[in-house]
């Protein structure tokens, strides 16, 4: 059976590239990087290359770069930081944002060191810009905002460029959770203004343990690791030195081959549209995921007109891979936050969300391969109700 990989907002293939460069520092370069002899510097440089690389890209200094284990890591680290070390006494973010942006709010909340205020979500899955422009002008405490660029369950992008201006303005700190966007847009962190941002390698077809934080200069976040003070204090612990190298040969490819992807994604984002509403009456799209423009092109958040529990099970027989909401929280098939934001109790009765993400080696063939079973199933669906 042919497998079909439509998950890649849950991780992506790492390509042969990145392993090719990461076997050749594993083979060859061995010593620890906090090590003064020479084993130890060729380590440390390619370390520093591959932060002065990843900064460039961005447009920020290496200074701001700091390496972390994933995208969980790094917006942990941020958030508690601003709390712990920064004097934040209010968090304003939403229910929307992914798990480890949720928890550690949750945490911080439950100690009772923030007061949190989470927005409004329009039905679109869009937050309230009013209701956060009204609520930032209140400078009577100090102030983190918390917003993701892409969501990684709807897809729909937030505007951080503005909340950015805005929070400027109102001497407000502005982290942004950017795991699904670096590598799928060309960020310039620095023209963005945003303080804070976070990336993982293993969205972006490279691999999985390692990631980083971007930290602007002024904001002297501290660390949550403490002990040998590798990367300038904030994360201690000896590097994962593959690891890196491996992120900035994957952001380099992703950016070097990102319009190519780009057209190729949207191409096939739209064709999957279009089959999915010639296949199944009634079929929707969630958030603004439809929009090519307003949410992530890699990612399509689809409604489907029946109510199947099971579906992921079905598909998983067809041998596809989706998911039904963010990977991170999934193998059950319970209702995500999302969702339940989303929608009231009746209206998830009657539908199923379905997660579909695609990645540059997504072919129009797969997509045949999920609209034919789709389908199937929704024709099952017909049956039962007729
Ligand atoms: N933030 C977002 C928006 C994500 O989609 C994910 C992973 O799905 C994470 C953070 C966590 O990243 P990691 O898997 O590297 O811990």
């Amino acid at each position: 059976m042919q497998r079909v990989y439509l998950d890649n907002a849950a991780t992506t293939a790492i390509r042969p590239e990145v392993v090719d460069e990461m076997a050749n520092v594993m083979k060859n370069v061995y010593g620890n990087p906090s090590s003064t002899h020479v084993f130890g510097r060729e380590a440390k440089a390619l370390i520093e290359l591959s932060r002065k690389n990843i900064a460039q890209r961005l447009n920020v200094t290496s200074a701001e770069i700091y390496f972390t284990s994933c995208g969980t890591e790094s917006n942990n680290t941020i958030i508690r930081s601003c709390v712990n070390d920064l004097d934040v006494t209010r968090i304003i973010t939403t229910d929307l944002e992914h798990k480890c942006v949720l928890e550690s709010v949750k945490d911080l909340e439950k100690r009772e060191k923030v007061d949190v205020i989470r927005l409004n979500i329009l039905k679109d899955g869009n937050i309230d810009y009013d209701q956060l422009e009204e609520l930032i002008k209140d400078q009577s405490k100090k102030t983190l905002v918390s917003l993701m660029h892409a969501n990684n369950e709807i897809g729909n992008l937030t505007d951080v460029k503005h909340i950015a201006k805005i929070c400027q303005e109102n001497n407000t700190l502005f982290h942004t959770d950017t795991v699904q966007t670096v590598g799928h847009y060309d960020l310039d962190l620095k023209d963005l203004g945003v303080d804070f941002a976070s990336c993982s390698a293993h969205k972006i077809h490279g691999p999985k343990g390692a990631g980083f934080l971007y930290a602007k200069k002024a904001t002297h976040i501290k660390p949550l690791i403490s002990g040998g003070g590798q990367e300038r204090g904030l994360r201690s612990g000896t590097e994962n030195v593959y690891g890196i190298v491996g992120l900035s040969k994957s952001l380099d490819l992703a950016l070097d081959e990102l319009d190519a992807h780009i057209s190729h994604i949207k191409e096939i984002k739209q064709y999957t549209i279009d089959q999915l509403k010639e296949a199944i009456p009634g079929v929707a799209f969630n958030g603004l995921s439809e929009d090519l423009e307003k949410s992530l092109y890699a990612l399509l958040s689809i409604k489907l007109p029946f109510h199947d529990s099971l579906i992921g099970f079905e598909l998983e027989l067809a041998g596809i891979a989706v998911s039904q909401g963010s990977a991170c929280s999934s193998g059950a098939a319970k209702v995500s936050l999302v969702m339940s934001t989303l929608y009231t109790d009746e209206e998830i009765d009657q539908m199923t969300p379905l997660r579909v993400s695609f990645s540059y080696e997504t072919t129009k063939e797969d997509i045949d391969i999920l609209i034919s079973t789709l389908k199937k199933i929704a024709a099952k669906h017909q049956l039962q109700n007729a």
